[in-house]
């Protein structure tokens, strides 16, 4: 059988040095294929980028093909199709419903903050404009193909891809993309080795190129009891009357802290108190975990029962009734790092008394309020008022839905024989590099970090038929 070289490229167009905008480029001679499609987040410098012209053109990618919900990779897909991109946008059934959510809040947000920094803008040219509106979110929605996880779908005569679960969030996949005898995985957001809610990452044996995310790259998960330091928090908050307020990820996070709540309660622990989720998002959110039962690292009994305790809060008229009430309760609210949401108003009605506890279970981002209080902060302002924080401070830190580095080489290890090569993208530089390090040493694999934009080909023997 005769063979000739051929030539797949690929182009890291965002998650390149830093951990948000995700998009990765294939170009074979038949297509343009683009995995993930994420916003850039965080600090001006990067979401400055959300603004500047697409590196190609829209309209020439054929495919996008997305690992998960999450925003650092979803979330620049309304414009990506705005702009021309009309194929189509694979992902797993679970991952369509999260994105319809977290687009459509993405949107709002955008909408209301133009709006509000247009209140005294009268000339046109100065106008803000929201990256993308709801309307443009349900235009693109339109062109979400969800899937099955081992479901393989064919793109064209020799190029085919599959979701594989890989325990980030639900939904999350890494993807197997085969194009001829090459076989390039994605891993998306790999999870914990032991996620709360899911299932374990599934371990692959083989992979021509492998393209890695590195968040945590250089990071060591605790290993601290959750459930035991939740109760202690729950018990002194008890003790003191107060409050106890649980700012969340409405994806994820508030599921596993609700599921711990569920357990504390079976094991008789919990001290009789309600428990409101007080997140549009997060309720929403819950639903589709509902719905997906087969996901879930859980017996039928935990399924169909740990929501019961939780009172879901669907208007503002109850929330605003819950936020007044002095009473000792638990309170699970978006937003995550507290920038929006509605935990801005139970911390503007009780972070001034110290009977109450504010309990961090996720990561604050540099710039935030969650940061700032973290970081001691003792004035915060909410609604244009400042207040002090006199409330108790407590941090679990140990939940992530990101496997750290041990986590991330024990899954690397089930590959039997080395990839020609391994791209680490989607980590701080000294996340990604800490990885490179032990990869080159103690597996003695090939390992590039991509810069931003930077393309590389990878060549194969092609059979000729
Ligand atoms: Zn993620």
């Amino acid at each position: 059988m005769a063979t000739e070289n051929a030539e797949i490229t690929i182009q890291f167009l965002g998650g390149a040095g830093t951990v948000t905008g995700s998009k990765t480029l294939i170009k074979t001679e038949k297509q343009q294929i683009l995995v993930d499609c994420g916003l850039f987040q965080g600090l001006k410098e990067l979401r400055i980028k959300n603004r500047e012209k697409f590196p190609i053109n829209e309209s020439s990618i054929d495919t996008l093909l997305l690992t998960h919900a999450h925003l650092d990779h979803c979330g620049y897909i309304p414009l990506l199709v705005k702009n021309g991109f009309s194929g189509p946008i694979h992902c797993t059934k679970p991952t369509r419903q999260l994105a319809e959510i977290i687009l459509r809040d993405s949107a709002r947000i955008m909408e209301e903050d133009a709006e509000r920094a247009n209140r005294h803008v009268y000339t046109k040219h100065d106008r803000a404009e929201p990256l993308y509106t709801v309307k443009e979110v349900e235009i693109a929605l339109e062109q979400f193909v969800p899937h099955d996880l081992h479901e393989w779908v064919v793109l064209a005569p020799g190029t085919r891809f599959q979701f594989l679960n890989n325990g980030h969030i639900l939904g999350s996949a890494f993807i197997e993309l085969i194009i001829e005898n090459q076989k390039i995985v994605f891993s998306g957001d790999i999870g914990r080795s032991k996620p709360m809610l899911l299932y374990p990452p599934q371990k692959i044996k083989e992979a021509d190129y492998i393209v890695m995310e590195s968040t945590y790259g250089d990071r060591s998960h605790h290993v601290d009891d959750v459930k035991l330091a939740l109760l202690q928090v729950i018990e002194e908050t008890v003790d003191r009357k107060g409050i106890l307020m649980i700012p969340s990820f409405a994806v994820e996070r508030t599921q596993e802290i609700i599921f711990l709540l569920h357990q504390l309660r079976e094991e008789d622990k919990l001290p009789r108190m309600p428990i409101f989720l007080d997140s549009p998002m997060g309720v929403n959110s819950t639903k589709v975990y509902e719905q997906y039962p087969e996901w879930q690292n859980l017996s039928r009994f935990t399924l169909n029962t740990m929501y019961d305790d939780v009172k879901f809060i669907t208007n503002y008229e109850q929330s605003r009734a819950v936020v007044a009430d002095k009473h000792t309760k638990i309170v699970i609210a978006g937003s995550g790092m507290m920038e929006g949401g509605r935990i801005l108003h139970y911390l503007n009605n009780h972070i001034e008394n110290d009977r109450n506890t504010l309990l961090f279970v996720g990561f604050q981002g540099e710039g935030t309020r969650g940061r700032a209080i973290i970081e001691g902060s003792d004035e915060i302002k909410f609604f244009g008022n400042y207040r002090k924080v006199k409330c108790q401070i407590r941090s679990i830190s140990s939940l992530s839905a990101h496997g750290d580095q041990a986590e991330i080489l024990e899954w690397l290890t089930h590959f039997e024989r080395p990839p020609k090569r391994i791209f680490l993208n989607h980590g701080e530089p000294h996340q990604s590099d800490a990885l490179r390090v032990k990869l080159q040493h103690e597996l003695g694999w090939k390992v590039t970090i991509p810069k931003l934009n930077e393309s590389f080909t990878l060549t194969y023997n092609a059979t000729i038929t």
